[in-house]
């Protein structure tokens, strides 16, 4: 039997190892178009590898992808993240959990996950072609035809895990698979507006931050970057919303509630209060609700509160402003931008192609497909990772 897996990054890596391991007798081989293999692997987690995540149940993964969802359930049931650690620790390679659930290999260092794959590689002598990009797949009765740039290579069973190469679509669209539309997810928003100017660093433990517009609305950490805001609240954002924010051009509005615990008329009695029992206190000097103080100073100087007022003479004009600002501050996103040049595509290859229990193709025996070549994606997290080792291990079983 011989078997061609097409690209040699994380899916790639982690199906030929499988097949490899579970079929001694199977001729294995990766075709890589690039003259390194693992590429994003090197670079991922901030070149730490955020290997998987420390959640496990199959109902609670699956909402952390926008794209799959609960059509993962049965795969995530049969190699989930604990799988996945167990499998790491037995090919040597431990891992561990930080307080967020992602995990890393104990060594921060991604080049322990890229070792590990490269030896077992080499221990079941899988055949390592770089450099040999595939520019055609044929199928000829039972068997593929693989037409790359240096030879055509006849295989029994192919799996395309060519990750997100556009030139690599249009292979895959001229072999007759369907796609769906493409477009970034995991990206941050580009703001440029005087109330955050300058405030980079300057982060909040909880914010909620809503599409004018849409419906897309989520909570977390909010972070102020040199081009506008970023952090998990507006990842979660660009995932969810990856198609509706792509057609609308990347132009839109937000409100960004800074105090998420906290309705307008909270946050208004709160002002209130603080204002009768500390009349004589400096307004600028006294951040309330937590706030970091750079941007408690820049949001009272925007609510023409000057540095000398005191809370007993916080207007009504100046508190109204204040609880608009804090609970609903109104801004103009023009644009978007790579987060630690960290993204992913939403969409691929229409998950309808393939049978989500073999993920070989519907219409095409011996062709399956893993990793981000499909419409997989999710939110970081190692989330991403772990859709192409349980895919990988589901082709191995199947195979
Ligand atoms: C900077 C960065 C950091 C990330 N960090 C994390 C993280 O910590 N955790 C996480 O879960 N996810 C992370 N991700 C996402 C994760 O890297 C991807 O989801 C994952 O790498 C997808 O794996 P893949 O094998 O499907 O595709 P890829 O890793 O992109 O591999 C595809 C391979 O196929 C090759 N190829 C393409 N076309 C052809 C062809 N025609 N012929 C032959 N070869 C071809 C490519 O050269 C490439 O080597 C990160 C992404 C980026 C960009």
């Amino acid at each position: 039997m011989k078997v061609i897996v097409i690209g040699g990054g994380a899916a790639g890596f982690f199906t030929a190892i499988n097949i490899a391991e579970k079929h001694p007798n199977y001729q294995v081989s990766i075709l890589e178009k690039s003259g390194k293999i693992l590429q994003k692997v090197k670079v991922s987690g901030g070149g730490r590898c955020n290997v998987t995540n420390e959640r496990s149940l199959p109902s609670e993964l699956v909402k952390f992808y926008p794209r799959g969802s609960k059509k993962l359930h049965s795969l995530f049931k049969t190699f989930s993240t604990e799988d996945m650690t167990s499998w790491l620790e037995e090919h040597g390679v431990q891992t561990k959990a930080e307080a967020d659930k992602r995990m890393f290999p104990v060594t921060d260092n991604s080049q322990t996950i890229i070792d590990c794959f490269v030896k077992a590689a080499e221990k079941h002598k899988i055949t390592l072609r770089l450099n040999e990009g595939v520019t055609q797949l044929e199928q000829i009765e039972n068997q593929w035809k693989i037409t790359t740039s240096k030879q055509e290579i006849f295989a029994d069973k192919v799996v395309v895990a060519t990750g997100s190469s556009p030139a690599t679509w249009e292979v895959l669209e001229e072999a007759g698979l369907e796609m769906t539309e493409i477009v970034p997810s995991l990206f941050t928003f580009n703001i440029k507006d005087e109330r955050i100017q300058d405030l980079q660093g300057v982060s909040f433990e909880k914010a909620s931050v809503k599409v004018v517009g849409t419906k897309l609305a989520e909570e977390g950490p909010l972070l102020i970057t040199h081009w506008g805001l970023s952090g998990p609240a507006i990842l979660k954002l660009s995932a969810w919303g990856a198609y509706e924010l792509a057609k609308k051009n990347y132009h839109f509005e937000v409100l960004v509630n800074f105090i998420v615990a906290m309705k307008p008329e909270d946050i208004r009695s709160h002002i209130l209060s603080y204002k009768q029992s500390n009349p004589k206190r400096k307004v600028v000097n006294y951040p309330l609700f937590d706030l970091p103080k750079r941007f408690w100073e820049r949001m009272t100087q925007y609510c023409e509160v000057s540095d000398q007022t005191p809370f007993g003479e916080l207007s009504k004009k100046m508190i109204n402003k204040l609880v608009e600002e804090l609970g609903q501050g109104r801004y103009e996103v023009n644009g978007k931008s790579t987060f630690k040049e960290e993204f992913v595509t939403a969409g691929g290859v229409k998950l309808s192609e393939v049978d989500l229990n073999t993920f070989e193709c519907r219409r095409f025996p011996n062709l399956y497909l893993a990793g981000e070549v499909l419409d997989i994606d999710a939110l970081t997290g190692g989330f991403n990772f772990q859709a192409c080792w349980s895919a990988g291990w589901v082709i191995s079983e199947s195979v």
